[in-house]
């Protein structure tokens, strides 16, 4: 049963024709009345806009008060995505190590089924192993220096240890959890760029870093004179597609593994480990190599984005999430060896959209909802488990494709057509 918009009030009719009429902005409803109703009024006054009514979007459980301070502005009401999940999915991590359900949130018929039989292979197989092997969060904004001699100085200075340190306790001041590692100057002209890493422990750390990289850049205000043209100059590189993110590591640099025997490949993939390899070869390498892309693999961001909309990621970062490497060799026991690395894996369990209602839902379905225990250790679980779930992916739609059952699948579960 859908929930209608009850009767309102005479007072919240008043306001509602104000909203109408334009006397009160909707950026100021809050300042009339109380967050739910600011809502309601705000979706009743676009159904008298768009001259319709709704009939799903104001349902939803979402905590109105914490959700319109934290998570969104003119908030109207909420969206659904269908929920799924895949496996059981075994994973060998460091921090990760035990059977999963993955929760899925997408819209794309065949997505969950693909994931759910790459995860039955991995598990067949002995299970995923997967690494860290960096983790930092990173914030790089841009100085304008007055002349070449002076960006050589700047640029020299801020290598000195000993300013290191001074920046690093001036940014430390301003979190808990949050260490400053290590700073890279860059130059173009006489602007440079300072790009900034931090551990970030349990969150994704975009706020967190923003925010003591503004302190740090106060600091060189004052000491060396130079001034921050922006706070971010883009070499971060923030939800952007960039080499720099990929070389250097953002966020997680995770690599799963898994070795998967010949039987396994025929009974669950319904191809061989050959046909595999010469699909990832042509595919993954030398066809994401002539197209010039970052991303060497064949749908990394699908299972990145379906595992991000579930638990309360930032969706934006599917971008770096997804310039993954897969990779597949040929065993000399005829089974097929297959890994993804992501060089830049952006996750978090607290902050962000961790703490909405469905989506710590979602995170506990992992067990890794809000801080662990020792700080850092649930957004590294964390991020063990979506390697491992895009390496489910990956195996399913190269072994979909080996056996040339991709169009067929899509048709079936994408289409309805059975
Ligand atoms: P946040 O919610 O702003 O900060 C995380 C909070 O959790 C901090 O207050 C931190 O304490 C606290 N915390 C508690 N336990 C922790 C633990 N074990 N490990 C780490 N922190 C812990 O989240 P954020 O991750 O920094 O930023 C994520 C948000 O930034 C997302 O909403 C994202 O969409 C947004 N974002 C911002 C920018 C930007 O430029 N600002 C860019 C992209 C995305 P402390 O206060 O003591 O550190």
């Amino acid at each position: 049963m859908f929930q209608k918009d009850y009767e309102l009030n005479e007072e919240d009719k008043l306001l509602l024709q104000k909203i109408v009429d334009g006397d009160i902005a909707f950026r100021k409803i809050e300042e009339f009345t109380d967050p739910l109703t600011a809502v309601k009024l705000r979706r009743l006054a676009i159904q008298e806009f768009a001259k319709l009514e709704f009939e799903h979007i104001q349902n939803f459980s979402l905590d109105v008060e914490t959700t319109t301070k934290k998570n969104i502005e003119n908030m109207i009401g909420a969206v659904q995505i269908p929920l799924g999940v895949a496996g059981l999915l075994k994973v060998k991590g460091e921090y990760a190590n035990a059977e999963y359900y993955i929760p899925l949130a997408t819209t794309e018929g065949a997505l969950v089924a693909s994931v759910n039989r790459g995860c039955s292979a991995i598990t067949k197989s002995g299970g995923a192993n997967v690494r860290i092997f960096e983790d930092e969060m990173t914030r790089a904004p841009v100085f304008k220096l007055d002349s070449l001699d002076r960006a050589k100085k700047f640029y020299e200075w801020v290598k000195c240890p000993e300013i290191f340190e001074h920046m690093k306790e001036v940014a430390e001041k301003t979190t808990r959890f949050g260490k400053l590692l290590s700073v890279k100057p860059f130059v173009t002209g006489t602007y440079v760029y300072l790009r900034f890493s931090y551990d970030t422990k349990d969150a994704m750390g975009m706020n967190m870093v923003t925010i003591a990289t503004d302190a740090i850049s106060h600091l060189i205000e004052d000491e060396f004179g130079a001034h921050a043209i922006s706070l971010s100059g883009n070499m971060c590189t923030d939800k952007k597609p960039a080499s720099i993110s990929t070389i250097l590591g953002r966020g997680k640099t995770v690599v799963a593994e898994v070795t998967i025997p010949q039987e396994i490949v025929k009974e669950t993939l319904k191809c061989t480990p050959e046909s595999m390899f010469e699909v990832n070869y042509s595919k993954n390498l030398l066809g994401s190599a002539r197209a010039g892309a970052l991303g060497f693999n064949a749908h990394a961001a699908n299972i990145i984005a379906a595992i991000y909309l579930a638990c309360g990621q930032d969706a934006a970062h599917v971008v770096e999430g997804s310039t993954a490497i897969t990779s597949m060799e040929l065993t000399k026991y005829e089974e097929i060896h297959c890994s993804v690395t992501l060089p830049s894996l952006p996750v978090g369990t607290v902050g962000g959209g961790t703490g909405l209602g469905t989506q710590r839902d979602c995170l506990n379905i992992l067990d890794v909802a809000g801080a662990g225990d020792i700080p850092g250790s649930n957004s590294r679980k964390f991020a063990e488990i979506v390697a491992s779930a895009v390496l489910a992916g990956e195996i399913s739609l190269i072994g979909a494709q080996a056996a040339g059952h991709l169009a067929r699948a899509h048709a079936q579960l994408g289409r309805g057509k059975f």
